[in-house]
């Protein structure tokens, strides 16, 4: 059902990624004689010597830590988030048979931390493992800020009712703090993600919250204190047996990457 070759063309003209294989069939018609020797090779080399992403720094902040929920007291702690005192952090939430929102966000930032460093960033991550116990909220926001980030992603996947399905991006509002000088840039940023993120996966919009995948709230302390252009992403509905069954597959997860590194860099340019 999802239209295979419009993935193909982005990826191929957002990075030549993945040209190679997958267009070369096409292509070849066009070069008659050509044995089409190790095409794959040729899209990647021409990747990494374009490096579009060079002197950018993009911070990823992997939703929750995979300890959280084992340590109630470290991550119950309240934090000071402006509009709101919140807890540190929160273990997230999971699919019906135990797949962890920390797992999913720790395995796909993984995957988007290797296609921004093949493509010349310099990626910062809020944490270093999936066995570890936060940072809290706070902390999470200061590491973007400490590092500059010309580009800063929260990711995450929803808990919500089981009817409810697709994805959508969370986008900071203005709260007369420090984030106001980068919601315009953040809402940017938000609508570059949630295009290329619907084109690369086919994931449907949100049925259930925002406007086209698009919400904007002044209750997360991961928003309202950045400094930097900072959006979350929430993948979809783990409760949704349709959505956890493609968050559970690996290579839908890499799409899922593939999607938020095009985004990234549609807006970094
Ligand atoms: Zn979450």
């Amino acid at each position: 059902m999802r239209a295979l070759p419009v993935t193909v063309l982005a990826l191929c003209g957002l990075a030549a990624t993945a040209c190679g294989g997958t267009a070369g069939g096409q292509a070849s018609a066009n070069r008659p004689a050509a044995p089409a020797p190790a095409p794959v090779a040729g899209a990647q080399a021409a990747v990494v010597s374009s490096q579009p992403l060079k002197g950018k720094v993009v911070v990823i902040d992997p939703g929750h830590n995979g300890g959280n929920a084992k340590n109630p007291k470290a991550i119950n702690r309240k934090v000071n988030v402006l509009t709101q005192w919140k807890a540190c952090d929160t273990t997230g939430t999971s699919t019906n048979d135990g797949y962890s929102e920390a797992a999913f966000t720790w395995d796909v930032s993984q995957r988007l931390t290797k296609i921004l460093k093949q493509r010349g960033a310099t990626v910062v991550l809020t944490r270093s493992d999936n066995n570890s116990v936060g940072p809290c909220i706070t902390e999470r926001a200061a590491i973007g800020n400490k590092a500059k980030a010309d580009a800063a992603i929260s990711v995450h996947a929803d808990g919500s009712a089981p009817a409810n399905h697709g994805f959508h991006v969370i986008m900071p509002k203005k709260i007369n703090g420090p984030v106001d000088p980068v919601v315009p840039e953040s809402r940017e940023l938000g609508v570059d993600v949630r295009d290329s993120l619907a084109k690369v996966t086919g994931l449907p919009y949100s049925t259930y919250i925002g406007v086209k995948a698009l919400d904007f709230r002044n209750d997360l302390g991961g928003l309202n204190l950045s400094t930097v252009p900072k959006v979350f992403i929430e993948c979809g509905n783990m409760r949704h047996a349709g959505d956890a069954a493609r968050f559970k597959t690996p290579a839908f997860r890499q799409k899922i990457a593939l999607g938020l590194a095009d985004g990234l860099q549609i807006y970094l340019k």
